[in-house]
């Protein structure tokens, strides 16, 4: 028999927050190339540095530094928050989101639409990979030199997306992404993170956490496994929109230094809950 609980739909608190983060991570990066701040443009042999043409080995410094600093900022967050990058700002998580709710949230009559809307998702964001090597004009206008380079670059980097974002999805982050590799290792022993508690025994154990996670976790399990949690907070929004209407405080939260599982005894709840 359905439970209460599964017939309720996500909340949208972290969700809209998430939207927040991923908007301004795209925007950095499309805004950073399409400015000039750095720019390449190979075809045309041009290089720009904070608005100006700069000669190339002064960019490629800049690059590697923003590429650097942007790695130690994220390497630095992990510590506290765990795969936040991954769950909150990463282009490509957004792309896996935004692939899987195409493929999932819409009927599947529309299976040549949803296909095709991935296909723009993915052609998106080879544009906006693009942009830092080359001016896009050189897709559109055949005289250019580099076009036919630009549209191999091109077609090659939207397959690329496409496959991440409609097959692999969060498969992608968590077994070929390298860099997710290395920040499952360093989120093991995370501060922030979800954790279950429920000593009034208020959960329906309904699942519906589970059901929403995008990594297939079960945040009020046995084994939940904190180092493959994106700390997005997707099964939070989903337990608290059921406790919307239900008397009692929900069982999931964000803990401080509690240990994931199993669940404290009474009296014992961790502190920071969500
Ligand atoms: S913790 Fe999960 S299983 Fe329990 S009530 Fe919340 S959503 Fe349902
Ligand atoms: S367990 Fe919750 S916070 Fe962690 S990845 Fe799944 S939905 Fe996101």
């Amino acid at each position: 028999m359905a439970t209460p609980c599964s017939v309720i739909r996500p909340g949208h608190r972290y969700q809209l927050l998430r939207g927040v983060t991923y908007g301004l991570t795209l925007a950095l990066a499309i805004a950073i190339p399409a400015l000039h701040g750095v720019k390449f443009d190979i075809p045309a042999g041009l290089y720009y540095l904070g608005g100006e043409p700069a000669p190339p080995l002064r960019v490629v410094k800049a690059f590697l530094l923003l590429a650097v600093a942007t790695a130690l900022a994220i390497l630095g967050s992990t510590y506290p928050f765990g795969r936040m990058f991954c769950g909150w700002s990463c282009p490509g998580g957004q792309l896996a989101r935004l692939a899987r709710w195409l493929h999932h949230g819409w009927p599947k009559r529309h299976l040549l639409l949803r296909h095709l809307l991935a296909v723009g998702v993915a052609f998106g964001g080879a544009l906006i990979c693009l942009n830092w090597f080359t001016h896009l004009a050189v897709l559109w206008e055949a005289g250019r030199p580099g076009f036919a380079g630009a549209w191999r670059w091109a077609a090659g980097l939207t397959a690329l997306f496409y496959v991440e974002g409609v097959w692999l999805g969060f498969v992608w982050c968590e077994r070929i992404c390298p860099y997710g590799w290395y920040l499952g290792i360093m989120a093991q022993d995370n501060r922030l993170r979800i954790a279950f508690a429920d000593p009034d025994g208020v959960c329906g154990d309904c699942a519906a956490c589970a059901k929403a996670c995008p990594v297939g976790l079960d945040p009020h399990g046995a084994n939940f496994a904190a180092d493959r949690c994106l700390t997005c907070g997707t099964c939070l929004d989903t337990c608290q929109a059921i406790f919307a209407r239900r008397d009692g405080a929900p069982p999931l939260g964000w803990a401080h230094r509690l240990p994931v599982t199993p669940a404290p005894p009474a009296g014992e709840a961790g502190e920071g809950w969500g």
